[in-house]
């Protein structure tokens, strides 16, 4: 199986903020949307990925238009469907970074399964989920992270179950690597992008993200005394510009125990939750059985099958 340090291809010819731009994008003012793609602009740069290398696989929902913002190649997918195209893009060219894009809505409705099987499967991606807690392209509808009480026009009275908790399930999913960000934190999401991309199966990676269109209430950027940081020497160091004016506590990612606990607190943590190095991937287990099949005659292969 290809490294990541391998994936990293080589460009003579760095790429610039201005060869990444495509067209301004058609998102709201103030739309934390714009945090995450920039965010990732920059990624990419400090990577010195090559334009061809990147793929950026989306879904449905406003954070479905990422892909059409940045030069590389892109897909932009129906609706919950992202993680069939990354997988089939990460079996046949295991050389291309693949980068996911997928809302709440996308990613835990209408995508739930295939999330599911995508994190079981820990083949090799960079899942990001822009979590703003509503659906906002059909024009804010309560979603599976849609906080309760908060009012929609689905339920115009108020939402009445309580928001599932995203890092809780993909924790008890079996995800290999769980990590927290804001899209109002650029240093700390450079690093999560960072951390994220160096594992080698599935990273999944929670954006809060703001919706000031729909919910201008939900996610208050300007203060940083609702969250917490956490920190380790093998996690991802809180944010530069925030880490004084908050708490930050030790938690050490290979702890899963510990991340369910600061998981199902109130409080809301950014950071690394759970790391995993030891989980296999399922890419990686396709190639080698490739690598070590035996030429054989078709029909002994299909006898097997006989019922
Ligand atoms: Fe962003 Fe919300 Fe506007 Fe969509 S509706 S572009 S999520 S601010």
């Amino acid at each position: 199986m290809s490294t990541q340090t391998e994936n990293k291809t080589e460009n003579s010819n760095p790429v610039t903020l201005k060869d990444l731009h495509t067209e301004n994008p058609r998102w709201c003012v103030g739309c934390g949307d714009f945090g995450i793609v920039m965010g990732l602009k920059r990624f990419f740069l400090d990577q010195k990925f090559t334009l061809e290398s990147v793929v950026n696989v989306s879904g449905i929902g406003c954070s479905g238009r990422a892909p059409n913002y940045m030069n590389t190649y892109g897909v932009h997918s129906i609706h919950g469907r992202p993680i069939t195209v990354a997988l089939g893009l990460t079996l046949a060219r295991p050389e291309l970074n693949i980068f996911v894009h997928s809302g709440d809505g996308d990613a835990l409705s209408i995508g739930g399964n295939h999330l599911l099987h995508g994190i079981n499967k820990n083949f090799k991606c960079v899942f990001i989920m822009y979590d703003n807690e509503l659906y906002a392209l059909t024009k804010s509808q309560t979603s599976p992270t849609t906080r309760k009480g908060h009012k929609t026009n689905t339920q115009p009275s108020g939402t009445y179950l309580e928001p599932i908790n995203v890092i809780r399930m993909v924790l008890g999913i079996g995800a290999s690597f769980v990590a927290s960000t804001a899209d109002w934190m650029p240093d700390h999401l450079a690093k999560t992008l960072d951390a994220a991309f160096d594992h080698k199966g599935f990273a999944f990676v929670h954006i809060s993200q703001r919706c000031p269109h729909y919910d201008p209430d939900n996610f208050d950027h300007k203060t940083s005394t609702w969250f917490s940081f956490l920190k380790h020497p093998d996690g991802i160091a809180p944010d530069k510009r925030i880490a004084d004016k908050t708490e930050c506590v030790e938690h050490d990612p290979s702890n899963l125990e510990g991340a369910f606990k600061y998981a199902s607190l109130d409080r809301r943590y950014f950071g690394l939750f759970y790391r995993n190095t030891e989980k296999p991937t399922y890419d990686s287990i396709l190639r080698n059985q490739i690598k070590t099949a035996k030429p054989e005659p078709r029909s002994n292969i299909l006898d097997r099958y006989l019922l």
